[in-house]
């Protein structure tokens, strides 16, 4: 049975760990608005002249009047990552095109607006593999934490971030007996010595519905393939090239990562099997707690979801927040505690507690959940 397992007289309840951006800040992953400021001041930039990178230098000064070479960047105020995407991937969506940007024609720049999609994309990834190289496992911290405390198989993780921090530091549990389910199927099963069906009573769950930087899909077979235990597409779409192919068909793969906008596309069948999967398990929670999440406007299918599983689960759901950080303002601590007040309800535990705190002891939050 999902969700309940007894533990002497007393039944376990249900945990959801729902990780937002600043989960992965907390680690040094940089936030919606500091990512192309951190990619274009950097030397690996200044010093590239590949063609993702002039094309992105074309890109933005085409559409933001922005010199990356010869303007000084710390005074530029960049478009955040999800207005450049959202820009394109509308523009795909209407099958519209921008002067000098198309989308598929017989002209010499055919087809440019995929590839500053996909370049946007690399981008990210490129800057996560770099940041995050020197993280501080606050993620490993949490499962092995949770994992002491022997709730870690009643604990189940939603993830808005592409980086895999939380999938690595689960990951970890392998040699325990204990297994990632992502809740979607891989092609990998089919591999010998690969990444393995997880079994279903020893594992956990990680719902990412908006990607991950560690699947590659196939759109011809329509599978996707995990690379497991690498940063991230990075290696294999930009650096490997040649094995970012689909060995079947030999179709080049294609990220899946989905930017939080409000014109996000959620027609992949793999995007939707996790979206149906995390309702499903967000409805048996009992205790939902919200670990560096803002609560944006533009997630408005995050709350969709959200006010889903308040209004249809046959049981009340406890709803605790964590979302402070040193220097956090009164103004901003206030601001976020009524926009989640506003959307759930009163009745909500908005704490004054970082994630590096709460990592090193959930008990503290968890309380009668787990001890
Ligand atoms: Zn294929």
């Amino acid at each position: 049975m999902l969700g309940h397992r007894q533990k002497g007289d007393d039944i376990v309840e249900k945990i959801g760990i729902f990780l937002g951006a600043g989960a992965s800040k907390a680690e040094g992953a940089p936030l919606q608005n500091e990512i192309f400021y951190e990619y274009f001041s950097s030397e690996d930039f200044n010093n590239s002249y590949d063609e993702m990178d002039r094309e992105l230098a074309t890109f933005f000064y085409d559409f933001f009047n922005i010199d990356l070479d010869n303007d000084s960047l710390e005074n530029v105020v960049f478009p955040t990552f999800e207005e450049a995407l959202g820009l394109i991937d509308l523009a795909i969506r209407r099958k519209e095109s921008f002067v000098g940007f198309d989308i598929v024609n017989r002209a010499s720049n055919s087809g440019r607006l995929r590839f500053i999609s996909q370049y946007l994309v690399f981008l990210i990834a490129k800057l996560l593999n770099k940041k995050l190289k020197k993280s501080n496992n606050l993620h490993d911290q949490l499962v092995e934490r949770l994992y002491y405390l022997n709730i870690i198989k009643d604990t189940f993780f939603i993830s808005t971030n592409y980086d895999i921090l939380i999938d690595n530091a689960l990951v970890k549990l392998y040699n325990k007996d204990i297994y990632l389910d992502y809740g979607i199927d891989f092609k990998n099963y089919d591999q010998e010595n690969d990444w393995q069906r997880p079994v279903f009573d020893k594992s956990v769950h990680l719902f990412k519905p908006h990607g991950s930087l560690n699947w590659l899909y196939c759109p011809t077979c329509n599978q996707i393939e995990i690379t497991p235990r690498e940063k991230g597409v990075t290696t294999r779409l930009i650096n490997e090239f040649h094995r970012a192919t689909c060995k079947k068909c030999h179709t080049v793969y294609r990220p899946i990562i989905i930017p939080p906008s409000f014109y996000k596309d959620m027609s992949n069948v793999f995007i939707e099997t996790i979206w149906n999967k995390a309702e499903y398990y967000l409805k048996q929670v009992n205790h939902l707690i919200f670990c560096g999440y803002s609560f944006p406007d533009a997630d408005i299918h995050i709350k969709y979801l959200l006010k889903r599983i308040q209004i249809n689960s046959d049981h009340p759901i406890k709803i605790t927040v964590i979302n402070y950080y040193d220097g956090k303002s009164d103004t901003s601590c206030k601001e976020e505690e009524i926009r989640y007040k506003r959307f759930f309800g009163q009745k909500i535990y908005y704490e004054k507690m970082s994630f590096e705190s709460f990592v090193k002891e959930p008990e503290k939050i968890l309380g009668s959940d787990c001890c």
